[in-house]
């Protein structure tokens, strides 16, 4: 098991979960952060930092949103690591409040 990183993240990058993890298993696309299954210890400090309340255990993960446990897991491989917090995306206010923005997950690594 591990936490999970859920839509509500897309467009936001407020990043505050990156700035509590222990083990820096968040990786970075262009608009969205996943966590690394094989590096997440469940420690569970970063979903009460998250504004957007996009992060989960894997067992609380509510059903509309399963399918973010196969994204974190591909794109962990294909993203790189992001260790330390950043600026917010443009637009992360109006963003977080957006339901439905699957379509929004760029595919692409944060370009480095
Ligand atoms: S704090 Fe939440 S919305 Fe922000 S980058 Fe982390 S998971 Fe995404
Ligand atoms: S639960 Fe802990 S180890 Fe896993 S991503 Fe969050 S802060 Fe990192």
């Amino acid at each position: 098991m591990a936490h999970i990183v859920a839509e509500p993240c897309i467009n936001c990058k407020y990043t505050d979960c990156v700035a509590v993890c222990p083990v820096d298993c968040f990786h970075e696309g262009v608009n969205f952060l996943v966590i690394d299954p094989e590096t997440c210890i469940d420690c569970g400090l970063c979903p009460p930092e998250c504004p957007t309340s996009a992060i989960f255990p894997e067992e609380d993960l509510p059903d509309k949103w399963h399918e973010y446990i196969e994204i974190n897991a591909k794109y962990a491989c294909d993203w790189p690591v992001i260790d330390s917090q950043k600026e917010p995306m443009p637009g992360a206010d109006e963003a977080a409040k957006e339901d439905d923005k699957k379509e929004q997950l760029d595919p692409d690594p944060f370009p480095g």
